[in-house]
């Protein structure tokens, strides 16, 4: 029952539907914001936005292009995060879905610590001392439910099913893609349970898109 999510950012329309259902099924507040000239809102991932949809405009190959990506957890397969924590009551992998999973008892890790080990700057504080991060929506998915990002997505962007299922279409989907964009790839497919789909190379989208080095990272 090992679980993976497939992310064609090639699809994404950024309508934002995964943004929203993710608060909604999580109960997690709107965020009061500014308009900051572009349509990313809120700004980043928070303690109270586990999913967000990042916007981009780059000129590339002389034109303008406006990226979009769907950024969450990509539920590494060596979790980075975990390793660091050393402390499964905190942190753990769940055993059926490979879910990465915190929990309440993160308030007795080094915040530092666990954010500064992720290659991808995703497990944010909360104000109550947590550590929080998508869940891979795992309650649903333990009760035979898509989660709640890739049930509500119109446009294929996202997919979740057995992982080699969704390395399967990845692989699939990529030979398409990149006949039209040749720079297509898909983002540390060989680490992560969660997998883009990028037409061109990750930092047009986000600075975090690929993975980076963790101690690289904890240097930064
Ligand atoms: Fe942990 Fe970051 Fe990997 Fe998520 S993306 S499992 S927070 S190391
Ligand atoms: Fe949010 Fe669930 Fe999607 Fe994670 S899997 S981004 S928690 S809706």
């Amino acid at each position: 029952m090992s679980k993976g999510f497939f992310i064609d950012t090639t699809r994404c329309i950024a309508c934002k539907a995964c943004q929203v259902a993710c608060k909604q099924w999580n109960g997690l507040p709107a965020e009061e914001t500014k308009n900051n000239g572009d349509y990313q809102n809120p700004p980043d991932l928070s303690s109270a936005t586990y999913k967000t949809v990042r916007f981009n405009e780059e000129i590339i190959d002389g034109k303008l292009r406006w990226l979009f990506f769907p950024d969450q957890c990509r539920h590494c397969l060596i979790p980075s995060c975990l390793l660091w924590a050393q402390n499964s009551g905190a942190i753990y992998q769940d055993e059926d879905t490979g879910a990465v999973v915190y929990t309440a008892e993160t308030e007795n890790l080094s915040a530092g610590d666990i954010t500064g080990a992720c290659p991808y700057d995703v497990p944010r504080s909360a104000k109550n001392g947590l550590l929080v991060k998508c869940t891979m929506c795992n309650d649903r998915v333990k009760k035979g439910m898509a989660p709640a990002c890739v049930k509500t997505c119109p446009t294929g962007t996202m997919n979740f099913g057995e992982l080699e299922e969704m390395q399967a279409m990845a692989l699939e989907r990529i030979k398409k893609v990149k006949a039209v964009y040749p720079d297509a790839r898909l983002l540390d497919q060989d680490d992560v349970r969660v997998i883009f789909l990028t037409a061109f190379a990750p930092e047009n989208y986000h600075k975090y898109a690929a993975s980076f080095d963790p101690k690289i990272w904890k240097t930064r």
